[in-house]
């Protein structure tokens, strides 16, 4: 881990990583190679217990370009190691694996990436892990939910869609005082906007085809932990489910990550306007948006999280199905799609039912790209026309 001054997030994207030139490229180069020779017998077969940095034997474990983001990645989650995916789910996955084993139980908010979801309380099954899902706002629920066998919480704050948050304090201090371990999706918030590792969460993972990669055009995922941790994953998981991201999506994050800073604020702000339009509109029953004065987890909000991003989510009060069809197809700037974090805007209609909704609802979440605010707002106007 190379030693870094008291650096703000801004610099560190910028320098952290870097402090060599290699023949004065002001960009480090891509490396793209799968494998690294040596000089000699001594250098090739000193294999070591994994740590940052050279010597680098094969790409599928580390690289020098995938390690500038890392490093970068994980100084700004103030973890000591990151390490790179080919997805999210691949990171997400990866962190369960690490926690679980036959007989395990884990702990993981309702509300959470889908997938993910589907990953602890179906895939996992076929190898005698079992699950209880809780709305994890009450952090004593989540608490109550532990048993004797539970080896991970599995947290997402603020989680997909509803945005609900999860006292990460609390619930980190419960899970070290039972040897449970816990881990956190924290995509929506990037790196930027809140730190879990701060509040004594172990694994910090990230979506890096959002916000991490900036511009719809790649998929990866980024894990954040102990030294500890990554040694046991770099020994364990990686060698066999061979999913490092490659080089090139490292170099284009790389990029990315130089002015997300900038951006984070700009998508922040057009949500904030956004989300006061509908707040105010006769066809919305309801706004979901971490950022509003009116978010009932505010409190918790202020302590955990720096700022709010680019998603929100509203209930139409037009709930037919033709209607919530005819609106999100009317849409010019906010395109039909799913994913978020990228330049452009996207609309993503849904039905919902969290476990404490009387029924299941239609609703629509927006991600606020960099078009203009009041040209968003024009153009959700004139869709509201259509439902
Ligand atoms: C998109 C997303 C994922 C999955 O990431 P992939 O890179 O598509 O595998 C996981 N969690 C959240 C919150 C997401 O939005």
């Amino acid at each position: 881990m190379p030693d870094h001054p008291a650096w703000r997030p801004e610099t560190i994207a910028q320098h952290l990583g870097e402090e060599e030139y290699i023949l004065g490229a002001v960009v480090p180069p891509l490396f793209q190679n799968s494998t690294f020779v040596f000089e000699n017998w001594d250098q090739f077969t000193s294999a070591t217990e994994y740590r940052p940095g050279p010597p680098y034997h094969y790409s599928r474990m580390t690289n020098p370009t995938c390690e500038v983001a890392e490093v970068k990645i994980a100084a700004l989650e103030g973890t000591e190691c990151c390490k790179l995916f080919v997805s999210g789910m691949s990171a997400i996955t990866t962190a369960i694996m690490a926690s679980t084993q036959a007989g395990s139980h884990v702990v993981c908010v309702e509300s959470c990436y889908g997938p993910t979801r589907q990953f602890i309380e179906s895939y996992l099954t076929k190898y005698g892990v079992t699950s209880t899902f809780v709305i994890g706002e009450d952090p004593q629920e989540v608490f109550d939910a532990c048993r004797p066998e539970t080896s991970l919480i599995f947290l997402e704050s603020p989680s997909s869609i509803i945005f609900r948050l999860q006292d990460l304090e609390a619930i980190a201090a419960f899970a070290r005082s039972r040897g449970i371990a816990t881990a956190i999706d924290n995509t929506y918030s990037s790196p930027l906007y809140q730190n879990p590792a701060s509040f004594g969460i172990d694994y910090v993972l990230h979506t890096g085809s959002k916000y991490l990669g900036g511009h719809s055009d790649l998929i990866a995922g980024a894990l954040c932990c102990s030294l500890e941790r990554m040694q046991s994953i770099m020994k364990n998981e990686m060698p066999v489910l061979g999913h490092a991201l490659p080089p090139f999506q490292a170099w284009l994050i790389l990029r990315t990550l130089r002015t997300l800073h900038i951006k984070i604020k700009a998508v922040e702000k057009a949500a904030n306007q956004v989300a006061t339009y509908l707040a105010q509109h006769p066809k919305i029953e309801k706004v979901f948006h971490v950022g509003a004065d009116a978010f009932p987890q505010k409190e918790l909000r202020d302590k955990q999280m720096r700022g709010t991003t680019g998603l929100l989510t509203f209930m139409p009060r037009f709930q037919e199905r033709d209607a919530v069809r005819r609106m999100t197809e009317a849409t010019r700037l906010f395109r039909l799609g799913v994913s978020w974090g990228g330049h452009e805007s996207l609309i993503v209609p849904l039905e919902y039912k969290a476990s404490d909704w009387a029924e299941q609802r239609w609703l629509v979440r927006l991600y606020c790209g960099l078009e203009h605010p009041d040209d968003l707002i024009a153009d959700l106007e004139q869709a509201f026309s259509m439902a």
